[in-house]
């Protein structure tokens, strides 16, 4: 069985989850990130054009390329070479961005990341990804001299046409990989014996004595005696508490013993799953709400956000707002409605006027997870600082709606997550997103930044339009009718 770099990433952060996919791909899930993940490919590849462009004598390699094939051409006189792949005698496979045929007949890999930093963290060490590279090259006889990584450069802003030794850093690594050689060939090897197994555990896996941020989509897979209402879902629990729960069999929360040291939230929590029941604190709701100023404005953004900026101005991963929603509810009941859709790929000059005149410089601004909010106005004040007024008295005016459900309402039903997306259905159940063409921030992105980039966009202009801004209503409708409930 091939293990492909990919394949090796996944190996390091679980090694059941790549078996599974490795051995039982019907069985594994792609899960709800997997759009996320297609664009981030994307990304990559628009990022690897540029690097291309770095190197004017490059080949190109065809992608389905044999390893025989690109033997064959690094024996021409060419000294670049685009994507040629290698494999070794056990299977491991590597595809290499940019290989560099050096005078003294060593070579030159050039890694290429999205990314504006060289990550070095236990979730993710891109040092790890070229030694696996560089392993490739060492097993199928190539001598490896040096090592660089290509990413992404923080400060770049573009202006016109983007300028590819600006927008990108080399940074050689070559000494750094030494300390970390010989451990990550010991776990390429652990790997391969791994993914090669027959059977492995599957009754559970580790995550069973872990926290929910470390579950995967294949965790039900794995644990199937787990009961609804866990205990991973009791909002911020220590992996400690996890073990100590698990290893006495209490992994449902109503089984959790009388006495046992939760902090007060935590507590509330699992009474709410005991008695079935919503708990909450009526005053601190009501004292929080009294202090909203009055016009309210129940606003949320959609953005998007590239590798490479499409938009001048813009600097690497920022992300543009190309989407509003404000319904803005006076003292007098009144309820009204703004919302504006980008037509293309620019700053938000015209949505910022027309909110402006909208909203005026009045009342309280109210938001779901409000510092997604303020961080955005904070990057327009940049981009565009003839709003700077404006938008610092939003940021000065936003109150965070989200945070009464961090401990003034708790309902069991919202499973241990805060997400308007759980909260809605339970206090407001006649509004869903089911319904709805767009479900998600990372659809509304995808899809809007396909209709407005890309000219093979083939479905229907107006009809995606009215659903994304559909989507984006339904957000701050929701906030109201939930504001409504609360008072
Ligand atoms: S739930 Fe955790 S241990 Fe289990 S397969 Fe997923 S990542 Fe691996």
């Amino acid at each position: 069985m091939q293990l492909t770099k990919t394949d090796f990433i996944q190996y390091l952060n679980c090694p059941e989850s790549i078996w599974l996919f490795k051995n039982k791909p019907d069985e594994y899930t792609k899960g709800e990130f997997s759009l996320f993940l297609e664009k981030l490919i994307k990304e990559g590849y628009e990022v690897e054009e540029y690097a291309k462009q770095l190197f004017k004598k490059g080949i190109e390699l065809p992608e389905n390329a044999t390893p025989e094939y690109t033997k064959k051409q690094l024996g021409t006189d060419s000294t670049i070479f685009f994507q040629p792949s290698f494999v070794t005698r056990k299977g491991v496979f590597a595809r290499i961005d940019i290989l560099e045929k050096l005078d003294d007949g060593g070579y030159h890999i050039y890694e290429i990341k999205s990314s504006t930093s060289i990550k070095k963290d236990k979730k993710h060490n891109h040092l790890k990804d070229v030694c696996f590279q560089k392993y490739v090259l060492q097993e199928c006889g190539l001598k490896v001299a040096k090592v660089s990584i290509i990413n992404l450069n923080k400060e770049y802003i573009r202006q016109g046409d983007i300028i590819s030794n600006e927008l990108l850093n080399i940074t050689e690594v070559t000494e750094e990989l030494d300390n970390l050689y010989s451990t990550v060939v010991n776990e390429i090897n652990a790997a391969v014996n791994f993914i090669n197994k027959e059977k492995i555990n599957q009754e559970e896996c580790s995550c069973k004595y872990k926290t929910r941020s470390n579950h995967c989509d294949s965790f039900k897979y794995f644990n199937k005696d787990i009961p609804e209402y866990a205990i991973y879902e009791i909002g911020r629990i220590s992996a400690k508490k996890v073990v100590e729960l698990v290893e006495h069999n209490h992994t449902a929360i109503i089984d959790i013993p009388l006495g046992f040291d939760l902090n007060i939230k935590q507590q509330v929590q699992v009474e709410s799953v005991k008695q079935e029941t919503s708990i909450i604190n009526k005053p601190a709701i009501e004292n929080t709400l009294s202090k909203l100023k009055f016009p309210l404005h129940f606003v949320d953004y959609e953005t998007y956000a590239s590798a490479v900026p499409k938009v001048n101005g813009m600097s690497p991963h920022k992300h543009l707002v190309f989407q509003v929603s404000i319904h803005t509810l006076h003292k007098n009941g009144d309820l009204k409605h703004f919302e504006w859709l980008g037509k293309k790929m620019e700053l938000p000059l015209e949505m910022l006027t027309k909110m402006q005149e909208f909203t005026g410089l009045t009342g309280t601004f109210i938001s779901w997870n409000a510092p997604f909010e303020i961080g955005k106005n904070k990057d327009m004040i940049d981009w565009l600082p003839q709003f700077t007024n404006y938008l610092n008295y939003m940021n000065a005016n936003m109150f965070d709606l989200m945070n009464i459900f961090k401990e003034d309402y708790v309902d069991y039903r919202f499973r241990g997550s805060i997400s308007i997306k759980k909260v809605l259905p339970v206090l407001c159940p006649q509004f869903s997103y089911q319904d709805l063409e767009v479900q998600d921030g990372t659809m509304a992105l995808d899809t809007w930044g396909r209709m407005v980039t890309d000219h093979n966009f083939n479905e229907d202009v107006v009809q995606t339009r009215k659903n994304l801004l559909a989507y984006c209503e339904l957000d701050t409708l929701a906030m109201f009718e939930i504001y409504k409930v609360l008072k």
